[in-house]
């Protein structure tokens, strides 16, 4: 069947705006002519907004993993402790990637249902009096459990150690869907993509950077060529980059940057808000589990959703996908199988998220999982109560 539009219904990639497929439907310029610095300017500026920055912010033609290594190798030094927290499957590749780069991680383990717990992170950080914790390493939103963690709280926790270490977020999945704040939050890194909440292919990925960041960076002892922060620096002052830059994903970005201003970010918080909502009364009326466990936790961007013992989440997200052309996310590492995870982020309304839930609501039928049905109903009526309040508020 592949009449009608795909749905991706993944946690990014996300989908692409028609408005953003446009704007990157034009010739590629010469990255070195006189055309491309205002490109790259409004990039380079329009990216310090959205993430509520005044300091440096740097792109990248990489995927977010890029920027990941990006955060490490630019401020630490071989052998130098950072601590991380196992929110979910991306923290451990953070922590794996960072083992990789000859750092030694010091991992707090978690059981994936719930954010960071910033008084563990104190705990750890106060034991520390040496300070030979580098970094305290954070994902925003755990994109394998759909978990936030309460990064201002983080900061306070550091805080409220003493501790100097450096403090890193990952906002590969939030930025642009969930509120973040880089400077009012005390981050000195702050990693982050194009795919999810920023409506984009994949292909760019970003690190900004606080002074504190800049200023370790002058002694750290990573090797780094490709990204150093130092050959970025000078050529952005202008629009330009050392290398070709991702010329049309830039495009891209620009429009992107215009789409978030033009609703408000305000709005486009509380736009997935209400939607994470309504999906959540949704999986509650089928009778089925979220897996993040704390409320307060809960993400705005996807839902990631328990299987009822004895079947399989991927068979049913084979069957959905065969029978109504939708993808869903599956279970990563720890929970394969187990768990499935459906994205409500990026450019998404509430028709995008009913005929999703309909997708879902059909497929577990389908699939033979026990569920209780008015699912879909559920979250019309979590819609229409919060719809007239946002509007009427807007
Ligand atoms: C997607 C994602 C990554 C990995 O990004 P890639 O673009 O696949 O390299 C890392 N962290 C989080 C939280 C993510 O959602």
């Amino acid at each position: 069947m592949t009449a009608g539009r795909h749905f991706l219904q993944i946690p990014g990639p996300s989908n692409v705006p028609d408005r953003i497929l446009r704007a990157m439907d034009y010739p590629t310029m010469d990255h070195r002519g006189p055309a491309f610095a205002k490109v790259g300017q409004k990039a380079l500026e329009g990216m310090k907004a959205i993430f509520r920055t005044e300091s440096q912010v740097v792109i990248y033609p990489s995927s977010g993993t890029g920027a990941w290594e990006a955060a490490l190798v630019n401020t630490l030094s071989p052998g130098d402790k950072v601590l991380m927290y196992e929110t979910g499957h991306f923290a451990m590749l953070w922590q794996k990637l960072a083992e990789k780069l000859g750092l030694v991680p010091v991992f707090i383990e978690g059981n994936w249902r719930s954010g960071a717990d910033a008084a563990a992170i104190e705990e750890r950080l106060r034991a520390d009096g040496t300070h030979e914790i580098k970094a305290v390493c954070v994902v925003h939103n755990e994109t394998s459990t759909g978990a936030v963690t309460d990064i201002a709280a983080v900061r306070r926790a550091i805080d409220a150690a003493n501790h100097p270490a450096l403090f890193m977020a990952d906002t590969i999945s939030s930025l642009g869907s969930v509120d973040y704040q880089h400077d009012e939050w005390g981050v000195d890194v702050t990693v982050s993509g194009s795919q999810k909440g920023l409506m984009l292919p994949p292909g760019l990925s970003f690190n900004a950077i606080s002074a504190k960041a800049i200023k370790a960076s002058e002694q750290a002892g990573l090797k780094r060529s490709y990204w150093s922060w130092d050959e970025m620096a000078g050529p952005n002052q202008t629009g330009y980059f050392p290398y070709t830059p991702a010329t049309n994903l830039l495009y891209g970005l620009n429009e992107a940057i215009d789409m978030l201003h033009e609703e408000g970010l305000e709005n486009v918080f509380a736009r997935h808000k209400r939607h994470a909502n309504a999906a959540r009364a949704a999986v509650t009326a089928w009778g089925l589990e979220v897996l993040c466990e704390k409320p307060a936790d809960r993400s705005p961007v996807l839902t990631a959703v328990l299987m009822p013992d004895g079947h399989s989440a991927d068979n049913f997200r084979a069957v959905t996908l065969r029978n109504y052309d939708m993808s869903l996310g599956n279970g990563l590492s720890k929970v394969a199988d187990r768990v499935f995870r459906i994205g409500h982020l990026g450019d998404f309304n509430d028709l995008m998220l009913i005929g999703t839930l309909s997708g879902v609501e059909m497929g577990l039928r389908d699939a033979g999982v026990p569920y209780k049905a008015g699912g879909v109903q559920a979250a019309m009526d979590a819609l229409g109560k919060t719809g007239e309040g946002a509007r009427a508020a807007a």
